[in-house]
């Protein structure tokens, strides 16, 4: 197939894309082109919805917000560093008179297990009771009893 002369003027045309031509079409398009662009940047970018995923904002509850009963009680004591279950290491004492074992209790009393030396095998078993401090009938380390309350 061949070009006419028609066909060339046309190819010439797009392929130098000439700024277009001055009508009163081409202005109105020209006018509303800059104003969209004046109002792209000018407008004020959207505000960025804050990273929260609290229920107040709409998003998914917390543990803490919709923990209830025990599990709240549980979550709050972990936050606080208490230990309501003596599941953590308990503290160590002397097991002097000034520094007795505390041994927490929920009852006036517990039985408690000596290793009165480091090395033993055998552990001295027996009742601690409410008041004041008692000693291991074996090595004489001091043990008081302290009132403990589970959550639960
Ligand atoms: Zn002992």
């Amino acid at each position: 197939m061949k070009a006419t002369k028609e066909d060339r003027k046309i190819t010439l045309d797009v392929i130098s894309a000439r700024p277009l031509p001055a009508t009163e079409e081409g202005e109105m398009a020209a006018r509303l082109l800059l104003r969209s662009a004046f109002r792209a940047a000018t407008r004020r970018p959207a505000p960025v919805p804050a990273v929260s995923r609290a229920m107040a904002a709409g998003g998914i509850p917390t543990d803490e917000e919709q923990a209830t009963g025990l599990e709240k009680v549980i979550m709050k004591a972990t936050k606080e560093g208490t230990d309501p279950y003596s599941m953590m290491k308990p503290k160590e004492y002397a097991g002097s008179k000034a520094d007795p074992h505390l041994v927490p209790s929920i009852t006036t009393k517990r039985i408690v297990g000596c290793i009165c030396e480091e090395d033993n095998t055998a552990v001295v078993w027996f009742w601690l009771h409410e008041g004041e401090a008692q000693r291991c009938p074996s090595c004489g380390s001091h043990y008081q009893l302290v009132a403990h309350e589970l959550p639960h």
